[in-house]
């Protein structure tokens, strides 16, 4: 059986990796030649929306899925007309437009900040009218890690923020005074059964996920299951999904959804019985879900910009290594490590001097 998928970055290489035990084998589609999965399968190389490629991923790839959202939406309609593509396309339309987006949490019942459509400056000023300070100003589309965005704090920012988005549209949405920031990651096959994993608490630096924590019985699961489960019935959805949250008086807050394996459950490898990479492969082949239980405490840590020794990281009981085969480069995930123990206090030993090691090598 042979999987392809769009996108041949981290996400792409982990994917493969779960699937190999399988018996799995694994075709890319990526623009860039040193893309960091091309050493676990076939690599075709160039433009996603080349239709000579296209054509032969459609030939070759008994399913297809992908591995980030800004795969151009009518790539993933034309290729889902030739074989089967999980997760469906319409996931990927409504997540690539944070406009759309939002209005679907809205028609789902599912909590968002405020936020408004910003074409030009004066929609901005006069959204701002209404909105309160501070607000983010952030693009429909291509933002990601905290690209495309700006935060608005009085009307003197108006103008900066309009010019840092280079007049491209957008949405202003309420600031957010959350306590915390989780995610839920959820997991639905072609015949509809669902499982999910417990929540991940996540910090961020600099507007890029630094740590994942599992947060095995949290308070909030309920609530957030509830959430990701009236989007994967409208979707229809097949394959691994994302929702992250902001947490306020008890109260969750959806910020967007990511129709893909996610960076905050990179902890699964280690801290759950299956990790997000082999059920969403499960999932998109209608194979039976593994259980998504924790397995002791786990959390992960990213390395952005700079590579750890990997004596360094070794030297921590109970740390995992993952090297990415990127080279470092500015605000570039290359790496990440997760932390798994038994008790409490190694765990925290554990995170301390993994997050020490970090602070030290990365750049973010
Ligand atoms: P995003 O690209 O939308 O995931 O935003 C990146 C990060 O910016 C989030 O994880 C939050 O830490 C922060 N952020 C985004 N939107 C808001 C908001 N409305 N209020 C507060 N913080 C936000």
């Amino acid at each position: 059986m042979k999987i392809g998928i769009l996108g041949a970055g981290q996400l792409a290489r982990m994917i493969a990796l779960a699937g190999y035990p399988l018996g799995l084998d694994f075709i890319f589609l990526d623009p860039s030649v040193d893309a960091c999965a091309n050493q676990l399968g076939e690599h075709l190389h160039g433009d996603y929306n080349d239709p000579v490629l296209l054509e032969e991923l459609a030939k070759r790839a008994d399913v297809v899925t992908y591995e980030f959202e800004n795969v151009p939406a009518p790539v993933a309609k034309y290729l889902s007309e030739h074989t089967r593509v999980y997760p469906p396309p319409k996931a990927l339309q409504v997540a690539q437009d944070r406009w759309v987006e939002k209005n679907f949490f809205l028609e789902l019942g599912i909590p968002t900040p405020k936020f408004a459509l910003v074409d030009n400056l004066d929609d901005l000023t006069q959204a701002m009218s209404t909105l309160g300070y501070p607000a983010i100003l952030k693009t429909r589309s291509q933002g990601y890690d905290g690209k495309g965005q700006s935060i608005l704090k009085s009307a003197a920012d108006l103008q900066v923020a309009w010019d840092l988005v280079q007049g491209l549209p957008s949405i202003v949405e309420a600031f957010v005074p959350f306590s915390r920031e989780v995610s839920i990651i959820a997991v639905r096959s072609v015949s509809g059964a669902v499982a999910f994993y417990p929540l991940s608490e996540n910090l961020h630096k600099g507007g890029i996920l630094r740590i994942a924590e599992s947060r095995a019985n949290d308070v909030m699961q309920a609530q957030a299951e509830g959430y990701v489960s009236r989007l994967l019935q409208a979707l229809d959805y097949v394959g691994v999904i994302a929702l992250e949250l902001f947490e306020v008086d008890g109260q969750l807050i959806a910020n967007e959804f990511a129709p893909r394996v996610h960076n905050s459950g990179h902890w699964t490898i280690e801290g759950a019985e299956t990790s997000q990479f082999e059920n969403h492969l499960r999932a998109i082949l209608d194979l039976p879900l593994g259980s998504t239980a924790a397995v002791g405490k786990a959390a992960m840590v990213n390395f952005i910009g700079g590579l750890p020794e990997t004596a360094d990281v070794l030297a921590i009981e109970s740390a995992h290594l993952h090297l990415y085969g990127k080279s470092p480069r500015k605000g570039r995930k290359v790496a990440h490590v997760t932390v798994r123990a038994a008790n409490t206090d190694s765990y925290r030993n554990a995170l301390d001097s993994l997050e020490r090691l970090a602070n030290q090598v990365d750049d973010s």
